[in-house]
């Protein structure tokens, strides 16, 4: 197999996702022999660092040594079972481990197989919460330039029009609030959603949000005081709080959960993407006794939750997720993390001389820039393929470039992604 066989036969059959396949007239796609590491190889013996931790799923590197080794053992053992009147002891422990580390105010898992599936239990769940305690509400509250997932429930509480503006007519109701995207803008965030609440508040299952920062809708940063701040004035309508840290889970933001940068614990939590370091679908929705008790009854009474989907806690899965835990608490990756977040934000701080730079930042092991001021269209279009020579993977969001590399990346390797950037963007500024 070479690049150009692989590329051939993949465009005969395969469909991408988030892709205008007429895009591939011109635009390679890259076929992926192995990986090790950082780094991606190609058919053709190219490699490839892997910047952006394949859509923010890989923490540790590919073929990780230990993670092989545990989903392998797991495999010899027992690959899937049924989770409605079954149960495994990956799960078990699994599950105990994470209500532990979450800390006070987690207390039972519901398990699902992707991100999107993970959202659409958490609404799902509120509403039929609140409908069990006799509360007929319709509506969710989300954040304006959102994104929680592409299932019809999950667009509806996004706000990127790229994805949703097509499938509108299909949708959820839904209202959306701005972020503040300083904290002088908080005053009048605030007040927008204080506004809001007095019109609809009662008829509000839940406020969802991207905890400190907003990856999909172009990695917005926003202040903490914010969601301490809604969390009060939902509390006062018996709003539920659903914190979707598919993205910003696992040490992204710098603490192994950006709730725990906030004053408040939510109600329920979503966890997807970095839970098996990128090595098989798994999501997890996290909530506390007070949600589950509400379905808690006769089955005659029909309250239960009868949401479910076949690879429920695949064993294979949550042998992957076990491993990944033991290797944030035997490496100490959230302190090591705070000494990496110092020398790329170095790093990256030296882009500022670039005038098609703007709004440099950075959050825990997330860094991002935009391009601006130039005089093409698809500018990130443009900057991901000369990265592309340049042996890094960097597919950009619009013109937002962003890196959010596996944990293991080292300093040399930082070096290395650092001079490509810096060799693109002398090349796109001309
Ligand atoms: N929520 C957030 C915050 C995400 O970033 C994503 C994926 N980018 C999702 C939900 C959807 O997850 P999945 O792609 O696994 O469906």
């Amino acid at each position: 197999m070479n690049n150009l066989l692989a590329q051939k036969e993949d465009l005969k059959y395969i469909w991408h996702p988030c892709t205008q396949h007429k895009d591939h007239e011109r635009i390679p796609l890259i076929p992926i022999s192995h990986a090790n590491g950082v780094y991606l190889y190609d058919f053709d013996g190219n490699s490839y660092i892997d910047g952006i931790s394949s859509w923010w799923v890989n923490l540790f590197g590919h073929t990780h040594p230990y993670i092989n080794k545990k989903l392998s053992e797991q495999a010899q053992r027992l690959e899937h079972i049924l989770l409605a009147g079954f149960s495994h002891q990956g799960i078990i422990k699994y599950s105990k481990r994470l209500i532990q580390l979450l800390g006070k105010g987690f207390d039972k898992c519901f398990y699902a197989d992707n991100g999107s599936s993970a959202v659409e239990i958490a609404l799902k769940m509120s509403f039929h919460k609140h409908l069990n305690q006799n509360h007929k509400r319709t509506l969710f509250l989300s954040l304006e330039d959102s994104y929680h997932g592409e299932t019809l429930g999950a667009l509806s509480v996004g706000d990127v029009s790229l994805y949703k503006q097509t499938y509108e007519p299909l949708l959820l109701k839904t209202l959306t609030t701005p972020i503040p995207k300083t904290l002088q803008d908080l005053p009048s965030a605030i007040h927008h959603l204080e506004i809001l609440l007095q019109d609809y508040g009662n008829q509000i299952c839940a406020m969802i949000v991207e905890p400190l920062i907003q990856c999909a809708g172009g990695m917005n940063i926003y202040p903490k005081e914010f969601l301490n701040q809604a969390y009060r004035l939902c509390k006062q309508y018996q709003i539920d709080m659903i914190f979707d840290e598919i993205a910003t889970g696992f040490g992204r933001t710098g603490t192994m959960f950006a709730f725990q940068q906030c004053d408040f614990i939510p109600d329920f939590l979503c966890l997807s993407k970095g839970i098996t370091a990128g090595y098989l679908p798994l999501s997890v929705v996290v909530t506390h006794n007070e949600v589950y008790q509400a379905f808690y009854a006769p089955y005659e009474e029909q309250k239960a939750f009868l949401h479910s989907h076949s690879y429920t806690g695949s064993a294979l899965a949550i042998a992957c997720a076990n491993a990944c835990l033991d290797l944030f608490e035997e490496e100490n990756i959230i302190q090591k993390n705070q000494e990496k977040h110092k020398f790329i934000n170095t790093r990256l701080q030296e882009l500022e001389s670039f005038s098609c730079v703007q709004n440099i930042r950075s959050l825990g092991m997330i860094f991002a820039f935009d391009l601006v001021n130039l005089p093409f269209d698809r500018a990130g279009l443009q900057f991901y393929l000369l990265a592309l020579n340049e042996g890094l993977l960097l597919r950009p969001l619009g013109n937002t470039i962003y890196f959010m590399p596996p944990y293991i990346i080292s300093e040399s390797e930082i070096d290395f992604v650092f001079k490509g950037i810096k060799k693109v963007l002398k090349q796109i500024q001309g």
